[in-house]
């Protein structure tokens, strides 16, 4: 069992228009509440979205009093495009950063300078030194273009010895497949924190759609009880909340250093799981 006090922290999406921007804002504001250690803004790769995750980061560095932590994917770029963006952040002030592959958008075929997440932490560490404290993403139900589990942890070693500080998992709801994770990671001495990383349930069809392309199970038996609820958002919430909260408390209580959450850009499902973790734990202020 840990005895130090769990880490949060939050991942928004750039937002597509002013009044996205402006309720994005609410957002964070209201996440404040879970004094998080840093929210992070996710990245397109070799996309038009990318200058909204730079004005989003700039944002939120700025007036948030929260560290913002973009992500970077380096596939489809060259490491000049690369340094640069590093430069940028370097010279406001941030010093953390989520550094990951990405997927090429379809129709796009070159995959750049650096192929996989591992040559981009290299990179980053070869640019900036010890600047950025850099997280990368970890999956405890393998990667799908993975060819086995082992090759998968393979990777994810190399990522950690170019220097990863710490990762995040792909979002998960069967525990078991992050603790075996961290087994796997302990036999092979990597001892780098690794944050869980979680997706509320407020609706099953896009959850289900999201879950088939990144890789994440949907166990039987939820899949299911979701279904059974149909178009009754209210339950699918409720029960949503019943279930992914309880696999927060068994993450923290297992060992999990703390959790960070794919926020959607809405507030009350993370704030939610966010207050009925808190209830539970003495060592945490509501
Ligand atoms: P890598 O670690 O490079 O791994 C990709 C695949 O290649 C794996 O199957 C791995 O086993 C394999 N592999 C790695 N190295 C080698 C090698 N040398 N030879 C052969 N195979 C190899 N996507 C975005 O576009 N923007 C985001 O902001 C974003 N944020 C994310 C945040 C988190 C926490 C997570 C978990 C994912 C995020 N993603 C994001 C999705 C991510 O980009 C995809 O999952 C992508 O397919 C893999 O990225 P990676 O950094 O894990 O890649």
């Amino acid at each position: 069992m840990r005895n130090t006090q769990p880490s949060f922290s939050c991942e928004f999406f750039p937002p597509k228009s002013e009044e996205g921007a402006a309720r994005l804002r609410a957002t964070w504001q209201a996440l404040k509440a879970m004094q998080p250690s840093y929210f992070s803004v996710t990245f397109g790769a070799g996309g038009s979205t990318q200058e909204r995750t730079f004005t989003t980061v700039a944002e939120i560095q700025r007036d948030s009093g929260i560290e913002a932590a973009p992500h970077l994917s380096c596939i489809g770029s060259t490491r000049a495009q690369i340094r640069a963006i590093l430069e940028d952040y370097k010279a406001q002030g941030i010093r953390r950063i989520v550094a990951l592959r990405g997927d090429l958008p379809s129709g796009m075929r070159d995959p750049g300078e650096l192929r996989y997440a591992n040559e981009l932490v290299e990179f980053i560490r070869e640019v900036t030194g010890d600047w950025f404290h850099i997280e990368v993403a970890a999956y405890p139900e393998i990667h799908p273009q993975a060819p086995s589990a082992k090759a998968d942890l393979e990777n994810f070693a190399r990522k950690v010895r170019a220097g990863a500080d710490a990762a995040i998992t792909q979002y998960f709801y069967n525990v078991d497949a992050y603790f075996r994770f961290m087994d796997d990671c302990e036999r092979m001495g990597l001892d780098i924190p690794v944050i869980p990383g979680i997706m509320p349930i407020t609706n099953y069809t896009q959850l289900a759609r999201f879950s088939d392309a990144c890789g994440a199970e949907i166990p039987r038996w939820l899949r299911k009880r979701l279904e059974g609820f149909g178009d009754d958002a209210e339950s699918i919430r409720a029960y949503g909340l019943d279930v992914v909260g309880e696999m927060c408390e068994d993450l923290l209580a297992g060992g999990a250093p703390g959790l960070h959450f794919y926020t959607m850009n809405q507030v009350e499902p993370s704030l939610s799981l966010w207050q009925r973790v808190a209830h539970t734990r003495p060592d945490m202020e509501l």
